[in-house]
């Protein structure tokens, strides 16, 4: 084109123009500029068009004399803008000024000629083609004044001409950015006539052929247009296949993609996919695609096959009778609105794992593209942000009469103790431990201490639970000779295991080895075990490096937990202990490709279904769960505390689809996950695919790898949970997922989180978890522990603050340091300490929370001066598991009345959520006696962020973020909230000051954080948040996270807090405004632009991929707006995309 426009020189008026043509003398004008190019005045420029565009318009005469033979009209218009083109934005400045108008109206005068004239036609749009870009408006123009009709008509009459073929083209596809430009051409028979040119293989006209692909495809973006190219889908994938074979070069790679992005467009809608996959253009796509890995070059071709093929995939249906959970626990008192009562209301026999209907599948399809091209603004509104100032100011009226509230006076027994003579002395040897729940005046409506599952309402009776083992006949012996070794009795090969195995062990390694590999086995153990009997199984010695750990205590702490589906079994981890490697365990960087390798694998499986085994091996939902198998499979479990696979199904000889179960009285939240594996072969490509998780986006996808336990290495003395797997993503599947289960949006799919893993050790039972698992056995197991670690100067002392739905005890702690003497002034030192308030583990997924608590725990019980100096500066209750329940029954998120606790914190019910209420409680005693905490932290797990961080209330922060400056100015706050975040991210290595956020979002406005800072007044109320994945700042950059580094942020945080106490001493107030500036932190922050202080940008900021990733075949949903899926302390921006709404925001 340029080219073309180029080779026209600056001309002369030929001298046979009669000089008084007005329209010829504003040409000279024109032509005049032209030559002195660099000094052309705009406005005067915009002088001459006008008046051409007038005379042009007005005159017929004009019209035939510009465009009649002789006449250089046409060249002193082509010569402006070559002269424009190489003056740079002068093409906008001849644009700007009417040229395009000039230039359509010489379409539609030329067009009344008879023949046109061809040259003139071909000139016109050459210039339009290399004008219109400049034009926003130019389609539009193009179609009101007829020209597009012009074209199209040249089009068609001149099918054979490509010289013609190529500009007008160009002037289509100009115009088609407009959407009723494509609809319109589509009505005018412009889509028929585009398959008319696109001819079969043929090296000649590539130009033209790649033209007319390019304005195929922006014409398929209209649905209408895609429904007329439905039947020429098999001539495309035929197409597709020549230039796939022929272009053996690859040289034409851009004629390839232009076919794909007609595929593309034409498969956005049902009736496309179905003409696709009818077309076989799976297996198409799918060789082709294969066949163009090796070529790197190649990889737009993939990407877009890959994306075509995701689309057009059948959505299969989850592999189960119900997404409601296997168990249920019945609840006596069901909510009486949202998605608990839904569940309980659900017809009986009613389908919910798929829906009905996909009616709206098209309607979905229309949607996809307008996501494709919004989805990155979709965000860039603030709308979370609290913006009623009412809501931000203290809540006056405390709700409940002190009268009501005096009953938690007996948790708070420090606070009136006397310590005379007799007492003391008991205090000092005992510190009392209650067992005594609360009892409220509404304790009548709890619900009994043992409930049994029980069916939901009006179902069928879900299979009957594994009738438990009884627990009392473990017996696991310790040797005493002093070595400290745990030994168990191994029977000889070939005898019943079962019997002679203690039952506890039943369900893990002993179970196993009954199997084929027992030959084997009795060698491998005599190897290992070379000093030692024959038949002696080893117990990794755990006591020295685990303080907090002893397996046998674990078992009596497993007897008295309650679990829905009454566990009998124990986890090896569990019962075994975990000692955190010493070796760094790196994030995991992404290796390029590996998401299209997954999903090429799982389209195989429709390409040559016959490879599919499609096995169950392992079935919750049926009686004779786990299915026994003599073969070559591997075997599953996950019926011990926190375990919550439910299914596994064997796709090909080493490649398993698992599915896990909901949260009870749930049919969503999976995202936890805790199962054993055995059976395995050693060195084999072992690939497992957790096919029902239900975020747009993880972690995995960024570094983070599962954790495996191992118990041949437990047993060869190496105890622990590993960062383990490769090929590790995350992505959009092909299980569709019911309305039911995405809060009411239809054509929704679930995804697959995806590792693969080989085994070393044959005959080894290994466990795979989300994260290091935390069971609520084990924190009783560590209190019991942490008790005998009190010396004399200790305050301790254990209450149960409530019984929770699930029949379990809600331990509350209170630890501060005993006074040195009962002098007045010694009990008033100690009854006048500060209080700090800390909770943990509303979230059972979260289980890093847990093991940041046991960091702030032992660090509180330890013995250094620190610690007893914490321990004199303040009086510690504690919370450490807020959701027992949800622990135990392997939840995710909820608790068992199916609700997630920490959006419970406004209006809690003691029947539904007795530890919040309970919890509440104890915080609005403590603000009717004046005496609210200094600090309350509430201890969380992050999914989707880096690092360790802290989220806090900020009337002003939040007002600031909602730009209502008018006000903002008039606030007048305490900076105080930001002391304890600033102390900690200068001194614990995993915090990141940059990723706190002092803003109060609605969407959080019942959590503990904000209901404390409102309702309590509590200034320093916090959630802290400690990432699943690692840290990419400090001394762990470019690590992932293991149990010293949250132990040790546990234990840092208690040393922050006496930082706080110094710095909050009166005579301290002044030297400490270095930690409050809060402006210059802002500014920092905000220019660095690592992250701005607002917790709905800073989710997932993370960088793009290298390779092109794609969740979302479909479309980009964002699961997390959905008020049923909603993270809660996540926030609410979905995944990469993000980075954009910080800029648009700072
Ligand atoms: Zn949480």
């Amino acid at each position: 084109m340029s080219g073309y426009v180029s080779s026209i020189k600056p001309l002369s008026l030929p001298p046979s123009v009669p000089s008084n043509s007005r329209v010829l003398m504003l040409f000279g004008q024109l032509e005049k500029l032209n030559r002195e190019s660099m000094l052309v005045d705009p406005e005067i420029a915009r002088q001459i068009t006008a008046k051409i565009l007038h005379l042009i318009q007005t005159q017929e005469k004009t019209r035939k004399e510009i465009v009649s033979k002789g006449s250089s009209g046409m060249e002193v218009i082509l010569a402006t803008l070559e002269v424009s083109s190489r003056g740079g934005r002068r093409i906008g400045v001849f644009v700007s000024k009417g040229g395009t108008g000039i230039l359509l109206q010489l379409v539609i005068s030329a067009s009344k000629e008879s023949p046109p004239s061809e040259e003139v036609m071909l000139q016109l749009h050459s210039v339009l083609a290399k004008v219109g870009p400049k034009d926003r408006k130019f389609g539009v123009k193009a179609r009101l004044n007829g020209a597009l009709n012009v074209t199209v008509n040249l089009l068609k009459q001149n099918l054979q001409n490509y010289k013609l073929l190529l500009p007008c083209l160009l002037v289509l596809q100009v115009c088609l950015p407009s959407a009723v430009n494509a609809v319109s051409l589509g009505k005018n028979g412009v889509v028929e006539l585009m398959f008319k040119i696109i001819g079969p293989y043929s090296k000649k006209n590539t130009s033209l052929l790649k033209v007319s692909l390019d304005t195929l495809g922006a014409l398929l973006k209209s649905k209408t247009n895609a429904q007329r190219a439905v039947v020429h889908v098999p001539i495309l994938l035929h197409i597709y296949q020549d230039w796939h074979r022929n272009d053996t070069r690859h040289r034409h790679i851009l004629i390839r993609k232009g076919i794909l992005g007609c595929l593309k467009n034409i498969t956005n809608i049902k009736l496309g996919r179905k003409a696709f996959i009818d077309a076989d253009g799976m297996r198409i796509l799918y060789n082709t695609s294969t066949e163009c890995l090796p070529v790197r070059t190649l990889d737009p071709l993939i990407n877009t096959s890959s994306l075509i093929m995701r689309k057009c995939f059948p959505k299969n249906r989850l592999p189960l009778p119900t997404i409601k959970s296997v168990f249920h626990h019945q609840l006596l008192r069901v909510p009486a609105g949202g998605p608990v009562a839904q569940l309980y209301n659900q017809p009986l026999g009613m389908d919910d794992v798929v829906d009905e209907s996909d009616n709206n599948e098209d309607a979905e399809a229309e949607n996809d593209m307008e996501n494709e091209v919004e989805e990155k603004d979709h965000h860039a509104g603030n709308d979370d942000i609290e913006t009623d100032i009412n809501k931000l100011r203290p809540k006056e009226t405390h709700s409940r009469p002190f009268e009501e509230l005096k009953i938690y006076e007996r948790f708070f027994m420090e606070l009136s103790e006397d310590f005379q003579v007799m007492q003391y002395t008991f205090w000092f040897n005992n510190t009392p431990k209650s067992h005594r729940p609360i009892v409220v005046p509404t304790a009548q409506a709890l619900p009994p201490k043992n409930p049994t599952a029980a069916p939901l309402q009006g179902e069928c009776p879900h299979p009957a639970p594994v009738p438990a083992l009884d627990l009392d006949t473990i017996n696991i012996t310790k040797d005493q000779d002093g070595c400290g070794d745990h030994t168990h009795s191994r029977p000889h090969p070939g005898a019943g295991l079962e019997q002679e195995l203690p039952p506890i062990l039943a369900g893990g390694v002993a179970a196993r080895l009954g199997g084929e590999g027992e030959e084997m086995l009795a060698e491998d153990w005599a190897e290992e075990e070379e000093s030692s009997e024959e038949g002696v199984l080893h117990v990794p010695d755990t006591a020295l490096l685990l303080p907090l750990h002893d397996p046998d205590l674990y078992v009596e702490m497993v007897k008295s937990t309650s679990s829905v589906p009454q566990f009998s079994e124990v986890a090896y981890p569990d019962y075994f202990g975990h000692v955190a490697p010493t070796s760094r365990e790196h994030i995991l960087e992404r290796v390029y490709g590996v998401q299209r390798t997954k999903i090429f694998q799982d389209i195989e499986r429709l390409i040559h279904p016959n490879d599919i085994l499609d096995k169950v091996v392992y079935d919750l939902d049926i009686q004779s769960c786990p299915v026994v198998d003599g073969g070559e499979s591997l075997k599953f479990n996950s019926q011990f505390e926190s375990g919550n696979l439910r299914k596994a199904v064997q796709i090909r000889k080493f490649e398993y689809d698992l599915v896990l179960n909901s949260d009870i009285n749930s049919n969503h939240y999976h995202q936890w996950f805790y199962f054993e594996v055995s059976g395995m072969r050693v060195g084999a490509p072992y690939r497992f695919n957790i096919i029902n998780c239900e975020k747009s986006n993880s972690q995995f996808n960024y570094g983070m790898q599962v954790l495996m336990y191992s118990v041949q290495e437990a047993i060869s003395g190496r105890p622990r949970w590993v960062r383990t797997g490769t090929d590790i993503c995350y992505y959009k599947n092909h299980f569709s997922r019911s309305s039911i289960a995405a809060g009411g949006q239809k054509g929704k799919s679930y995804y697959t989180m995806t590792f693969s893993m080989t085994f070393n050790h044959k005959d080894d039972v290994c466990y795979f978890a989300y994260h290091y698992p935390y069971t609520y056995s084990t924190l009783k197991m560590h209190l019991q522990k942490l008790e005998a670690l009190r010396t004399p100067q200790t305050y301790l002392r254990e209450d149960i603050l409530c019984e929770t739905l699930g029949g379990n005890s809600c331990p509350l702690l209170t630890i501060t340091a005993m006074p040195e003497s009962t002098s007045n002034d010694q009990i008033c030192q100690f009854r006048n300490r500060p209080l700090v308030f800390l909770s943990s583990r509303v979230h059972p997924g979260e289980t890093n929370a847990s093991w940041v608590m046991k960091g702030t725990l032992e660090f509180l019980m330890g013995s250094s001066p620190l610690a007893h100096s914490l321990r004199e500066a303040y009086i510690f209750k504690i919370v450490p598991m807020l959701n027992p329940d949800g622990v135990v029954n392997g939840n995710h998120r909820c608790s068992l009345s199916g609700e997630d606790l920490n959006r419970q914190w406004q209006n809690p019910s003691p029947e539904l959520h007795p530890t919040i209420y309970h919890t509440k409680s104890l915080l609005q005693y403590l603000a009717a006696i004046q005496r609210a905490p200094l600090v309350f932290c509430d201890y969380h797990g992050h999914s989707r962020k880096k690092n360790v961080f802290m989220y806090g209330c900020s009337l002003k922060e939040t007002v600031w973020e909602t730009n209502i400056s008018a006000t903002s100015c008039e606030l007048h706050e305490d900076l105080g909230y930001r002391t304890l975040p600033k102390i900690l991210s200068q001194m614990a290595p995993a915090f990141s000051m940059a990723s706190c956020s002092f803003v109060v979002e609605r969407s959080k406005e019942a959590t503990a954080r904000v209901v404390v800072w409102r309702e309590i007044g509590v200034q320093r109320s916090y959630t802290m948040e400690s990432t699943l994945c690692g840290c990419d700042q400090g001394k762990y950059k470019g690590l992932q996270i293991g149990t010293r580094e949250l132990e040790e942020m546990g234990a840092q945080f208690c040393v922050a807090l006496l930082r706080l106490k110094r710095l909050t001493s009166p005579l301290k107030l002044r030297n400490h405004a270095h930690l409050l500036d809060v402006e210059s932190d802002l500014t920092e922050t905000r220019c660095k632009g690592s992250s701005t202080p607002s917790t709905y940008l800073l989710e997932d900021e993370e960088a793009s991929f290298m390779e092109e990733v794609d969740y979302s075949a479909e479309s980009g949903d964002e699961p997390d707006n959905d008020p049923n899926t909603a993270d809660p302390h996540d926030n609410h921006l979905s995944d990469s995309e993000s980075n954009n709404h910080r800029d648009s925001l700072t």
